[in-house]
């Protein structure tokens, strides 16, 4: 087959395969008066449809170039695959909860020489608004401290909800408020609550939650 034919031929079959792709997706997925089980067939056909566009998608070689997505990025005007993306768009189902990846913990005991090789997933979704970041890695040398640390194994979760930024991995949890008139200018301090004189604890709108033997429940923050 010469390029120009396999050209058309994948231009032809993946036009063909979004219409089959907007039909199920208009006509059923979308349909409020289906029943669970009915919307569980199409949904799983859309899924297979997601997968054929996938295995077409790789014969493509977005011969006509880049078009700007809504979002900025740059898609294949013929097969819409994301310019610089390794993979294709993941499908989601409509409605009821959405599951994206496994739950990934470090998973060696080696201290990797880079903190590429120690990736083993570093990723985001903004779901709605909200920013949520997952960063699982094993140990690796960094030199991002001068001499040359190693930085442990983490699984790091960080939620970003318009200034509030909530960081948690195996050792604490932290939450960070960034309005711009807290933005600290000179220092930054810390310290335990009985460590701060109680004049100046009144400054912090936080109420600790705790059990009849004191042992701490959680805390709750005013805005
Ligand atoms: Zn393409």
């Amino acid at each position: 087959m010469g390029k120009g034919q396999a050209k058309e031929e994948v231009k032809k079959q993946l036009n063909a395969l979004f219409k089959s792709m907007d039909f199920v997706n208009n006509n059923f997925l979308d349909n409020e008066k289906m029943d669970k089980r009915e919307f569980q067939v199409f949904f799983n056909i859309y899924q297979q449809l997601g997968l054929a566009w996938e295995f077409l998608g790789l014969q493509c070689k977005h011969w006509d170039g880049y078009k700007k997505t809504r979002d900025k990025k740059e898609a294949c005007k013929i097969c819409g695959k994301v310019k610089g993306a390794d993979g294709f768009h993941i499908l989601l189902p409509k409605k009821g909860p959405k599951k994206l990846g496994v739950k990934l913990k470090p998973n060696s005991k080696k201290t990797f020489e880079t903190q590429k090789d120690a990736e083993i997933v570093n990723d985001t979704i903004d779901f709605y608004g909200a920013l949520v970041n997952v960063d699982v890695h094993n140990s690796y040398k960094s030199s991002t401290f001068g001499k040359g640390i190693n930085m442990a194994a983490e699984r790091i979760v960080n939620i970003k909800e318009n200034n509030v930024e909530c960081h948690i991995d195996n050792h604490l949890i932290h939450i960070g408020l960034h309005d711009k008139d807290r933005r600290p200018g000179g220092k930054r301090y810390g310290g335990f609550p009985w460590e701060i004189r109680r004049k100046d604890l009144k400054h912090f709108p936080v109420i600790f939650d705790f059990d009849e033997k004191y042992r701490f429940l959680g805390l709750t923050i005013l805005k």
